[in-house]
């Protein structure tokens, strides 16, 4: 911005104060009706927002860039800009325009930031609006994230043996929409990078002092916060710079939950990504993933809360079995059921409309719809109570959810049935609750009869037969009686004016209602705005139970929704063993994908049985043809582990699991241009971080280790890997390959099983049997794989003789090293290689045939032999 201050208006000179209190934002700046935006923020919203760019005379020579929006619509401008990425903050009139001398005083009243905002309309209903902080120390982290919304805090910190991966699985669960961290670490721009991946998170970098620990205690202001500076600098920053954004201090609103990592299954990002969880792969949708599934909830706390437990599988044994037997009760009792989720179908967002009521934003409608849902609570609390002893969950919740009888009754007593959208109007109390607002309304809508019966009160009382209420505009309401009658004028009439004939007189009663009717209607607002005010706090007294009664009703949603997609999709009760205890297994009989069943329809799904512990069923080494059903079946266990662990059933008909601590999955390839990585390189990394993080007690999937790379390459990188998992870390795993060398390691290493997938060839057509049965499979069939993708038959006729080929060339090769030709030639490079070679050959062979060796010269045969040699030289 260019300097002017020295010459702008006073009104320029205000805004350019303002602005300097929010350089990062676009300043949204109060004059009259609308919000001005200047100069670059002019220019950047009317872009942005498609705005008419005009200017402004502020006292340069040049007019300042401007535009404007309606201040009443401003919110969904605001939304918009937040969306794209911007900071927006609300410089307001603090003062009212028509009473104030001077320059209206203005401020910032709100700063809107994609992880702060408590609009309704700005917040996806069903999921949480994180904002995230991080500190970064020497490589160690300090994280909070938390939900303005719902007055959640998380903080942790990554200190020893917990990297910056361990940082970006997190950032990946959480998805943030944005994150602060101190200008000193040294990941903001591989956190930035990141971000772009998975949710687009808007990165703001502070000075390093905002982060101060001193500060950060102060806002913490607890017990617990000294423990760990890391964390405490986080989440304390974190709680300041939300304040800052509110202009508040949210101490009633935000409650701080420390966690640490192992309390939970560790799935690392690209786990997360590839089995996909709560989005799909490549489109970023909930529809195709795990929650679309097992999303049955009925309420948005219960949609947030579902989202989190499957984020956030469980490893407590206990715990886990506790959610379970609630599900179960809910599973067998389909009336029970149905009667629940049928009361919870008609509360509200109990966890938000407490969040905005402590906020002071809570509108009357945020009021009706507490008073209905508190209404409900009762029923379910009876409906519940008779399971109270069946399983201790289901005792908690109803211990914890509270109907808050008191706060109902004055919700019901305050506030009418249908209030109107906006404050502004009035019109939100309920008639009968006070005395004033109902004389008021009174008043202000019958003003006229009012009168009119004064006046003929006041007749009937003094005798006065034509005495007349009237108005001016020097005394307001007056009685006027005709001299006739001044006998009968009685002492408490004052008189105001004498006239020829008449006499003109006010009373105390007459006054107080030319007080309530002029000037009535904007009383009879502030009246009713001061009353709801007043309400809203009476409410907020209520907040810890009304959150803890959220809570609860979130967890109960959670517990039905499970039951009911187990009863509907005939998923079982899975039985979970602690960790660390020997024999550990993952034992799963009729196992089913609980996606591609879905999508492929009833009773299409092959079901499968598994069997891993960690003695002789260790690692399972899964060979088939393309498309057979390897990954589905592999991810279907993955998958598993997450519901069962999340207090879910799962898709079989029995399931046993061991606790698994940490899952990883490294499945398909797929390049990381951003951060500057081939595809065999993001492949290496994701191995090389399970093979470094991986316990005795987690569990990984491998697809197609070593792919990227050049056959024998991929082969030894894939055979070493298969033997240190199963030597060195001892840790449950299943491996697809479709390099059929590494069947024979069954043969060496008594922890390995072979398994295949069945296809049923029948000529040149095969039918995938999708069935998973023990032993290496038979063949690739890639090239009728290839035909029923649609390659053409001129393409595929042509590979086969190819394949035919290379299959007689190994035949001899193996005679003559003794050797089988399949373990001498596996893979798409050698293919590739053999069929240049044999193109090549042909070709020569061709042209020996043409050449007439009796015409040739001595010059010309020697530079025929040169040509050849020269074409036998390039070959791959
Ligand atoms: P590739 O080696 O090419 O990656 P794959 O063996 O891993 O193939 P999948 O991707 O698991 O094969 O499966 C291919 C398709 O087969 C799936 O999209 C699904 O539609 C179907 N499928 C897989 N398993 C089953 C099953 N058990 N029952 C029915 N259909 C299945």
């Amino acid at each position: 911005m260019p300097d002017i201050e020295a010459n702008v208006t006073p009104m320029m000179k205000q805004y350019l104060d303002v602005k300097k209190k929010c350089p990062d934002c676009i300043l949204f700046f109060r004059l009259g009706d609308f919000y001005e935006m200047f100069f670059d923020d002019a220019v950047t919203a009317s872009r942005e927002l498609e705005l008419v760019l005009t200017g402004k005379d502020c006292g340069l020579k040049e007019r300042a860039p401007m535009c404007g929006v309606p201040y009443h619509a401003a919110l969904s401008y605001i939304s918009k800009l937040i969306s794209k990425g911007y900071k927006v903050a609300i410089g307001e009139q603090l003062e009212d325009p028509a009473t104030c001398k001077g320059i209206v005083k203005r401020d910032i009243v709100r700063i809107y930031t994609p992880g702060t905002v408590v609009e309704d309309k700005m917040l996806e209903h069903r999921g949480n609006n994180y904002i995230m902080s991080i500190f970064e120390f020497r490589s160690m982290y300090g994280l909070a994230f938390a939900d303005i919304s719902t007055g959640q805090l998380y903080a942790t910190s990554l200190t020893f043996g917990r990297t910056y991966n361990h940082l970006a699985d997190e950032i990946a669960r959480i998805a943030p929409a944005e994150i602060i961290i101190n200008n000193k670490s040294e990941s903001i721009n591989k956190i930035r990078t990141f971000t772009d991946t998975i949710s687009r998170a808007y990165v703001g970098v502070l000075p390093e002092e905002f982060f101060d620990y001193d500060l950060a205690v102060q806002s913490l202001n607890d017990n617990g916060c000294k423990q760990d500076e890391l964390r405490t600098r986080a989440a304390g920053t974190l709680i300041r710079y939300m304040e800052d954004t509110q202009k508040m201090s949210l101490d009633k609103n935000i409650k701080v939950s420390y966690y640490k990592f192992d309390e939970y299954m560790a799935i690392d990002a690209s786990s997360r990504r590839n089995l996909e969880i709560s989005q799909t792969m490549r489109d970023k949708q909930k529809k195709g993933s795990l929650l679309w599934v097992i999303d049955k909830t009925v309420t948005s706390m219960g949609g947030r809360c579902l989202k989190r437990w499957i984020d956030q599988p469980l490893i407590d044994v206990d715990a886990i079995n506790e959610r379970l037997d609630a599900v179960s009760i809910f599973k067998e009792g389909f009336m029970l059921r149905s009667q629940l989720r049928e009361f919870l179908d008609g509360i509200y967002d109990i966890e938000r409309v407490v969040g905005r009521i402590l906020l002071g934003t809570a509108s009357p409608r945020d009021m009706v719809s507490l008073r209905h849902s508190l209404g409900k609570l009762p029923y379910i609390k009876e409906t519940l109570s008779p399971y109270s002893q069946r399983a201790t969950l289901l005792n908690t919740l109803i211990g914890s959810i509270d109907p808050l009888p008191q706060l109902h009754s004055l919700l019901e007593a305050a506030i009418v049935d249908d209030p109107p959208a906006l404050l502004k109007d009035g019109g939100y109390i309920r008639a009968g609750y006070s005395a004033e607002v109902d004389q008021y309304r009174e008043v202000t809508t019958n003003g006229k009869t009012y009168l009119a019966s004064y006046e003929a009160q006041e007749r009937e009382k003094t005798g006065i037969k034509n005495l007349k209420v009237s108005y001016n505009k020097v005394f307001g309401y007056y009685i006027e009686v005709t001299n006739s009658y001044k006998d009968l004028v009685p002492p408490t009439y004052i008189r105001k004016q004498t006239l020829v004939n008449n006499e003109r007189y006010i009373t105390d009663e007459l006054k107080k209602m030319e007080d309530m009717i002029i000037g009535g209607e904007e009383r009879l607002i502030r009246l009713e705005s001061q009353l709801f005010s007043d309400v809203r706090d009476t409410a907020a007294g209520y907040a810890d139970s009304l959150k803890l009664t959220a809570d609860s009703l979130a967890i109960l949603d959670t517990l039905l929704s499970f039951a009911e997609v187990a009863d509907r999709n005939n998923y079982c009760k899975p039985i979970i063993h602690p960790q660390g205890t020997s024999g550990k297994v993952i034992s799963i009989k009729d196992g089913r994908h609980p996606v591609v069943e879905q999508v492929i329809g009833n009773g299409e799904f092959v079901p499968n049985d598994v069997y891993i512990n960690d003695a002789e069923d260790m690692m399972l080494v899964i060979t088939g043809p393309n498309m057979a059903g390897k990954s589905t079946y592999m991810r279907q266990v993955a998958l598993m582990l997450i519901m069962a662990q999340a207090g879910c059933f799962v898709p079989a008909s029995e399931a046993e699991i061991s606790i698994v601590d940490k899952l990883f999955t490294r499945v398909g390839a797929s390049d990381d241009l951003a951060s500057g990585q081939s595809t065999f390189m993001v492949e290496m990394s994701e191995v090389a971080n399970i093979l470094s993080n991986a316990t005795e007690n987690s569990f990984m999937i491998l697809d197609e280790i070593g792919r990227g790379t050049s056959t024998f390459d991929g082969l030894s990188i894939a055979w070493a890997v298969l033997e240190y998992i199963v030597n060195s870390l001892k840790c449950r795993a299943m491996f697809a390959t479709h390099y059929h060398e590494l069947t024979e390691l069954e043969k060496s290493l008594p922890a390995v099983k072979n398994y295949c997938v069945t296809v049923k060839k029948k000529g040149e057509d095969i039918t995938f049997l999708h069935k998973i049965k023990r032993g290496g499979a038979d063949g690739s069939y890639g090239i009728s794989v290839a035909s029923l993708a649609g390659i053409p038959t001129a393409v595929t006729a042509r590979a086969k003789e190819i394949l035919a080929q290379i299959d007689n060339q190994n035949i001899q090769a193996g005679k003559k090293s003794g050797k089988s030709s399949k373990t001498q030639i596996s893979s798409d490079m050698d293919l590739l290689a053999y069929t240049a070679n044999t193109v090549m050959q042909d070709e020569i062979i061709a042209e020996l045939k043409e050449i007439n060796v009796q015409e040739l010269t001595p010059i010309e045969a020697l530079n025929v032999l040169y040509r050849l040699h020269q074409k036998a030289e390039k070959r791959i």
